[in-house]
């Protein structure tokens, strides 16, 4: 899968939609401290389907809108947009939203989906939320002090087979 679309709208600091194209190859972000390179970062995981607002830095899932300042006001939603190509369709749209006390709601290619969708699809492309793709600021010590259990997950989403499991559990339920 390679992301070659991101766009953002009251995201965090990013409170006026913006939108950066992601071309092949490496791509840098430099910026001074707190212009929003982590959040950048942690929009990708959350259009993913990041379900703990703690990785977001937030203590409430909410916390990822717009906040406000001096000069601005909050805002009232939140959404990002990811585009991608992937090996098993041409492109995919990915969007998420969250709404002040109405929670968040998935599209995918312009449907209506459930979070699980969401993972799935990412978790199938060895990629998501969790994914040892997605390195964030701490994440390296954490590795280190990781519970075997806890380092065997790793393993599992860098292998491409966390998706299994999770469908492995859904058809026990039933
Ligand atoms: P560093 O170089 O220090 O790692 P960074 O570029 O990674 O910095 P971020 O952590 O991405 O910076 O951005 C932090 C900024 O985002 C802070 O100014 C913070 O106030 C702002 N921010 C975070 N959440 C919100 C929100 N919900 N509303 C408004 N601003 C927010
Ligand atoms: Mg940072």
């Amino acid at each position: 899968m390679r992301i070659k679309r991101l766009k953002l709208s009251g995201f965090k600091s990013f409170v006026e939609p913006a939108e950066l194209r992601i071309e092949p190859g490496l791509t840098g972000v430099v910026g001074p401290n707190g212009c929003g390179k982590s959040n950048l970062l942690e929009a990708i995981r959350w259009v993913m389907g990041e379900s703990s607002p703690k990785s977001m830095r937030g203590g409430g899932m909410e916390d990822v809108i717009f906040a406000g300042t001096e000069s601005r006001p909050p805002r009232a939603f939140a959404e990002v947009v990811l585009s991608a190509e992937t090996d098993a369709r041409d492109d995919l749209e990915v969007v998420r939203r969250i709404e002040r006390g109405a929670g968040s709601a998935y599209r995918v290619n312009g449907r209506d989906v459930r979070a699980k969708d969401v993972s799935l699809i990412f978790a199938d492309a060895a990629t998501g939320a969790h994914s040892p793709a997605l390195v964030s600021q701490g994440r390296i010590a954490a590795v280190i002090a990781a519970k075997p259990a806890e380092r065997r997950q790793m393993l599992e989403e860098a292998a491409g087979i966390a998706g299994l499991h999770a469908r492995r559990k859904d058809a026990e339920q039933k």
